[in-house]
């Protein structure tokens, strides 16, 4: 099987064909720690896990050719991943990268990176001039998160990646929310796509998990390199679930965009909500890029109600179906406060310049009956 295949083949099929051992149809879980060699010198592809292993070699390959890349490198969780783009960089380099990213990314660039010399600059990249201004001679990468965690702010790829190449700079996009499904960032010119399969990829709240890919030989052969010496690595178990996960990708992220369309008309048409934020809808201000670069929106909501905070967290203590937890991208909806759960250590002030209100409420909505979704809100919104 190759590339020629159409997009929802190889959501079930990856690039895989059988295990070339057994046949078995779907790869087994290669639990070893290391393999034997046939002689000194002479290894069967594979000699110690954390550099290889069978069952993270299909994943990967798996997870590669959804984005229609040629390299795939997994990591133990999408951290691990943010963290292996970080050791490309040296005391003095600089990043520009965009305001509205995933709580735990800011954390790991502010409170890690600062310490080894890395800079970096926040800026609103839903303006591509923003990221041409903030660029300084030691700026080395651009990192974009788009749609943004949680404001679902959109970036445009390609002015973006017209900036990237003019200024010689690496580009890394994090496009968890987004998925192969809806965004193929490679096209635009990007050198990096990271994923959190934490979420959407391997989609049941089964697993934490990361992954990198690009059509760099050169950053594949660095990602290798740091995957085997520092060894944050999925396990083969792990591996198997997200491949399990991937083969029906194409049939949730559907019935995710439905729902949450469905959820987002009823959000915006409700007397206690202020605003909703969903790039699927007219009124978001990257709505026009959303339309250009994306095939659809996934299943991620942030709204606000008039009452804010107070009748925010009213509302998420009174839901029963939607589940008040941290994550997103599974199969259950989900209802997260950002200003206290994902996003609790960026400062108040920084959130609030941002656009980034305390009763902020973010919905991943799952894959159940849209009816029963939109019961629940409604009377947990009465309770608001
Ligand atoms: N990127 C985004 C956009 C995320 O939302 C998350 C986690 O929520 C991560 C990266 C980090 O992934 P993980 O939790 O798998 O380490």
């Amino acid at each position: 099987m190759g590339d020629e295949m159409e997009f929802d083949t190889t959501t079930v099929r990856g690039r895989g064909k059988p295990d070339p051992t057994t046949g078995a149809i779907i790869p087994p879980i290669y639990q070893t720690a290391t393999y034997v060699l046939e002689e000194v010198g002479r290894d069967k592809g594979f000699d110690y896990t954390r550099s290889a292993n069978p069952t993270r070699q299909t994943m990967e390959e798996h997870l590669a050719a959804l984005e229609g890349g040629r390299f795939g490198v997994a990591f133990a969780s999408g951290m691990a991943a943010v963290d292996t783009c970080m050791k490309l960089l040296g005391s003095g380099d600089h990043i520009v990268c965009s305001d509205d990213v995933y709580g735990g990314t800011s954390r790991h660039f502010n409170k890690l990176m600062g310490n080894y010399g890395v800079h970096f600059t926040y800026v609103d990249t839903e303006d591509a001039a923003n990221v041409e201004a903030a660029i300084r001679p030691e700026t080395k990468m651009l990192w974009i998160e788009t749609p943004t965690n949680p404001l679902l702010k959109i970036t445009d790829l390609a002015a973006v990646g017209e900036i990237a190449k003019a200024h010689n700079l690496l580009y890394v996009v994090d496009s968890t929310f987004a998925t192969p499904v809806f965004l193929k960032p490679l096209e635009y010119g990007v050198d990096v796509v990271l994923h959190s399969t934490t979420k959407y990829l391997s989609g049941h709240n089964q697993l934490i998990g990361g992954v990198l890919i690009t059509n760099r030989e050169d950053l594949f052969e660095s990602f290798k390199f740091i995957q085997k010496t520092v060894g944050a690595v999925p396990g083969p178990f792990d591996c198997w679930l997200t491949i399990l996960g991937l083969k029906t990708l194409h049939l949730r992220m559907a019935r995710h965009w439905e729902n949450a369309e469905k959820v987002a008309a009823y959000l915006e048409g409700h007397a206690e909500v202020a605003e909703v934020i969903y790039p699927g809808l007219p009124s978001h201000p990257g709505h026009r890029i959303a339309v250009e670069q994306m095939s659809g929106y996934s299943g991620m909501i942030s709204f606000e109600l008039k009452g804010g905070l107070e009748a925010g967290e009213k509302m998420m203590n009174s839901v029963e179906l939607c589940m008040l937890a941290e994550s997103l991208g599974s199969v259950e909806t989900m209802i997260t406060h950002p200003a206290t759960m994902t996003h609790a250590e960026v400062p108040r002030e920084e959130r609030l310049a941002r656009g980034f209100p305390d009763g902020l409420v973010r919905l991943s909505v799952g894959i159940e009956d849209a009816n029963d979704i939109i019961a629940d809100l409604e009377q947990a919104l009465q309770n608001a």
